[in-house]
């Protein structure tokens, strides 16, 4: 059994404890993680750089793993496969009983202020697994986490054939954002202050236009996705915004001015967007299920895959700012 841990900000090891596993409660699983994914958030811990961590933590949040035990009262059994929803919810407080389980009253988050997945083997309350579909590979599975944020973004508006959305901000959920966008077939425009990464977008997804910011025109756009989490592309969105049109904030600008006459005569709508609920990723796996194409496009968003050993690799590639999902091999 090994395990990642971070012991303080900068001090990431693998670690393997000596003590015996603890027996299963009703409802919790046993598991052996496959395959983790590393995001921003993982860095932002990793630096020291999120107010809510706490250290020493077992990093992890975008997790693949089978189970390997099951305790009473689950519908899992040994051997399947799971995907787990990484942030608790207490289905009790006002905000899970409106179905907003996403920001519930009493929400942890694993991986950074509760144990996360990166380990051989550890337990998990059986309602944050959901079950795999037989046909979707590992490498497209242990994506399904940040698919389900930008699964759970888009619901926020009604995307018709050939609507025009701008996608500002293309790291990798900037990315999914846009692919879940192409998928619904939209007219898809990707813009980014980094040229490499326009160009790797286009190397899975070759139908997006990109184009640099300054190349971004008023009033175009139905659908504004803002992915960056700068100001200055907050700010930006509400003029490439169009009458009527939306802006969804998914990036983590610290604050920007709102233009608010812009915005008034617009008649534009502003939604935030954060992680999602138990149906978005029930609904990206079904999906991703019969969309063997939109599978393949996740796919491709890997940039680097190494085992635990080597994790070193992994943060290196994800601390490097190169396009690309990081991904862990247990
Ligand atoms: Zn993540
Ligand atoms: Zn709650």
């Amino acid at each position: 059994m090994r395990e990642l841990i971070l012991e303080e900000p900068g001090k990431l090891f693998v670690h393997t404890p000596r003590s015996e596993s603890r027996p299963l409660q009703a409802g919790e699983l046993r598991v052996s993680t496959l395959y983790g994914g590393i995001c921003g958030s993982d860095l932002k811990v990793y630096e020291g750089h999120l107010a809510h961590a706490v250290y020493p933590v077992r990093p992890g949040h975008e997790v693949l793993a089978v189970v390997t035990e099951a305790g009473d009262g689950t519908s899992f059994v040994p051997g399947d496969r799971i995907v787990i929803i990484p942030n608790t919810f207490c289905n009790e407080c006002d905000r899970c009983k409106r179905g907003q389980t996403n920001i519930c009253r009493n929400k942890q988050s694993l991986g950074i202020n509760v144990p996360g997945g990166f380990a051989d083997e550890w337990v998990v309350a059986a309602k944050y697994a959901v079950p795999v579909p037989e046909a979707i590979p590992d490498r497209v599975a242990v994506l399904v986490e940040p698919f389900a944020v930008a699964v759970h973004a888009m619901r926020k508006v009604h995307i018709c054939e050939g609507e025009e959305v701008l996608v500002s901000g293309c790291g990798t959920e900037g990315a999914l954002c846009a692919m879940v966008a192409r998928a619904r077939g939209a007219q898809v425009t990707v813009t980014d202050i980094q040229p490499s990464r326009l160009t790797w977008i286009r190397s899975f997804l070759p139908d997006v236009h990109t184009i640099t910011p300054d190349q971004v025109e008023d009033d175009a756009f139905s659908v504004v996705v803002e992915a960056a989490g700068a100001r200055a592309s907050v700010e930006a969105a509400f003029a490439a915004v169009s009458s009527g049109g939306s802006i969804i904030g998914v990036g983590m600008a610290e604050e920007a001015a709102i233009p608010m006459q812009r915005f008034v005569r617009k008649e534009a709508t502003l939604y935030g967007s954060i992680i999602y609920v138990y149906d978005d990723f029930v609904a990206a796996l079904a999906w991703l299920n019969r969309d063997r194409e939109l599978a393949s496009k996740l796919e491709a968003c890997i940039g680097a895959e190494v085992s635990l050993d080597a994790f070193e690799a992994a943060y290196a590639h994800a601390l490097s700012g190169k396009p690309g999902k990081a991904l862990l091999r247990f």
